[in-house]
């Protein structure tokens, strides 16, 4: 997997301190913006989060491009509807001899290894005959497994990220979106950390699990362990 933050708005928490101080001041924006100054913008960021006053977080965008993930983690990316999205087309790409994720349960076990391996195997055939037969790729297509590797931009506000990172950071969420979430918290922590010191699963900032029966089991184990949770 590769993840690549490939742009975002400047100044991000700049922006969002002094959209939300907008709605507090007879000053014009653009005064506002350039007037605060780091400490402020800080403590303006924390009161916001305090207060759960997220709409001037939905003024900065983040954009990033992931590639070598499987069209399983792509279809749950899709589903979070507050963002911007360009995928590899397979009706437009031919996807003969295409590369595939192998998940680690999988890649750990021999026998399972080897029939996953010969049934991709087997896939890669089957489209190259159907396009070999004249079948056009939309159609050829529909014999290829969620494993099959592709490509994607996401655009996300810091608002639409959060959420995305309280659902997917979350040990519940499926292994790979969840390794993708923790790398897209890790970038935008090095350029924004005021809008996302607190992000990641719920129980990173509360240190209590809101998944009920379902919790992976990680506040409590960190909890005998005697530690704040944090991986
Ligand atoms: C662990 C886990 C398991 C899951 N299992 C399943 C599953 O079995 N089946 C399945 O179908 N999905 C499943 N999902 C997907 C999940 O239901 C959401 O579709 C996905 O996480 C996107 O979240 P979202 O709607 O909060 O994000 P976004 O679509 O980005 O929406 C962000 C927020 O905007 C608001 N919003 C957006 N659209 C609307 C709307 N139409 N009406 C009102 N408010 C709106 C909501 O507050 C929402 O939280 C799972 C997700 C996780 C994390």
């Amino acid at each position: 997997m590769k993840v690549v933050l490939l742009s975002h708005t400047p100044e991000p928490e700049r922006l969002v301190a002094a959209a939300a101080r907008v709605c507090y001041a007879e000053a014009l924006p653009e005064e506002v913006l350039a007037g605060m100054t780091p400490e402020e913008i800080r403590s303006f960021l924390a009161r916001l989060l305090a207060m759960d006053h997220l709409s001037p977080f939905e003024h900065a965008s983040f954009t990033f491009a992931v590639s070598g993930v499987s069209r399983a983690l792509t279809h749950e990316l899709v589903r979070h509807r507050i963002a911007s999205y360009s995928q590899r087309s397979q009706r437009y790409v031919k996807e003969e001899g295409f590369s595939f994720v192998t998940p680690p349960s999988i890649a750990a076990h021999p026998e399972a290894s080897r029939i996953f391996a010969a049934t991709m195997d087997v896939l890669r055939r089957t489209y190259a005959e159907l396009l070999r037969l004249g079948i056009p790729r939309e159609d050829a297509r529909f014999v290829l497994p969620n494993a099959c590797v592709t490509q994607i931009i996401v655009t996300m506000n810091a608002r639409s990220l959060r959420n995305f990172f309280a659902l997917r950071c979350c040990g519940r969420a499926q292994w790979e979106i969840r390794e993708l979430a923790w790398r897209m918290l890790e970038l935008v922590r090095r350029v924004a950390p005021g809008l996302f010191i607190d992000a990641g699963p719920p129980c990173e900032a509360t240190g209590r699990c809101n998944q009920g029966k379902l919790s992976c089991g990680r506040v409590e184990r960190k909890k005998r362990e005697g530690e704040k949770c944090a991986d």
